[in-house]
């Protein structure tokens, strides 16, 4: 992913007002196959958005998505068809797109009859394989969706996708409505399913507490940027950014003999139409000094595959 924009014009439908909202901004990183990436930052960060436009489920405004070698972005839509397939995404809660009326086999079978996967016999087969492969017994089959507690619909969600054997899936906010139990479980039944199936995670959440236990890296949005990108561990133990370091101060930590001061950002979010001059984060930055005003930092490496976005990560570290 290079240098991916994703703007959008606010307010445009009142004529005058030409407000860009820059929902992605300039965002470059890359997915090592097989690997779980963590996205996470506040909600309205850009962290779906981005996640959108991977797939090209909305129009990116410029930069480049390569999977394998070709660059999504610049194919046609007939082109983009096969490719489809190979990237998928899992949403929140996936009630909302499961037809009520429909029986659980029936909506799964919908998936493989958009691609034209297999005959009917086939198709039946796999669904059965895959039921079983996201732990529910045959009978789910013969279900509808309001008789499914949240967790299950979410097994739905996943068996809806994973049946197209994709390569690729991005998973936005996919445990976030559910409670904690059922979040652990559902996060296992990922990582099993990626070892079985070879699968590449981009996880998306607002809670880096989520995010820690699945991903082998992290990335932190902050107003459409990528402001630190680390290996999960690198992260933890020696966050660089301010805006990563307050997000981890407000996670418990189990280790007694690790002392982290609690830092509390000031003021809120800022609104994306009016975001800041320099850095982004300097209005809520408690280390926030002249050049951040006027200076954007770029997302450099600080330490091997460690990467910030700060003018000042040199001092803070200390
Ligand atoms: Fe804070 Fe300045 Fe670093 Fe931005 S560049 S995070 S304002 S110290
Ligand atoms: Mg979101």
């Amino acid at each position: 992913i290079r240098h991916l924009k994703k703007y959008y014009k606010a307010g445009a439908s009142f004529g005058l007002n030409k407000n860009v909202v820059k929902a992605v901004d300039d965002v470059s990183f890359h997915l090592w196959e097989g690997e779980t990436y963590g996205l996470v930052g506040e909600s309205g960060c850009g962290k779906s958005t981005l996640g959108k436009s991977l797939l090209r489920l909305n129009d990116v405004t410029s930069g480049e998505v390569r999977f394998r070698g070709t660059d999504i972005l610049s194919l046609s839509n007939r082109a983009l068809r096969p490719l489809r397939q190979q990237l998928q995404m899992v949403f929140q809660d996936p009630y909302t797109s499961l037809n009520p009326r429909k029986r659980i086999g029936s909506i799964l079978e919908e998936s493989l009859v958009i691609h034209g996967i297999g005959s009917r016999q086939e198709r039946e087969q796999r669904i059965f394989e895959i039921l079983d492969k996201v732990g529910l017994q045959p009978e789910y089959y013969y279900r509808y969706p309001h008789e499914l507690s949240g967790g299950q619909r979410q097994r739905i969600g996943l068996a809806r996708v994973l049946i197209l054997n994709p390569k690729i899936v991005i998973c936005d906010e996919p445990v976030s409505a559910l409670d904690v139990i059922i979040q652990s479980q559902i996060i296992n039944l990922l990582r099993k399913l990626q070892g079985e199936l070879g699968l590449t995670y981009l996880f998306i959440a607002h809670d880096i507490s989520v995010v820690r236990h699945i991903s082998d890296r992290i990335g932190v949005m902050y107003l459409g940027k990528l402001v630190e990108e680390a290996e999960t561990d690198s992260l933890f133990l020696n966050p660089q950014h301010p805006y990563t370091r307050a997000l981890l101060s407000a996670v418990p930590i189990a280790d007694p003999t690790v002392k982290r001061e609690r830092i509390i950002l000031k003021g809120d979010l800022p609104s994306p139409l009016h975001p800041p001059s320099g850095c982004v984060f300097h209005t809520r930055c408690p280390f926030v000094m002249d050049v951040c005003r006027q200076e954007m930092p770029i997302l450099r490496e600080v330490s091997p595959n460690h990467r910030s976005a700060c003018h000042l990560q040199a001092e803070i570290t200390k």
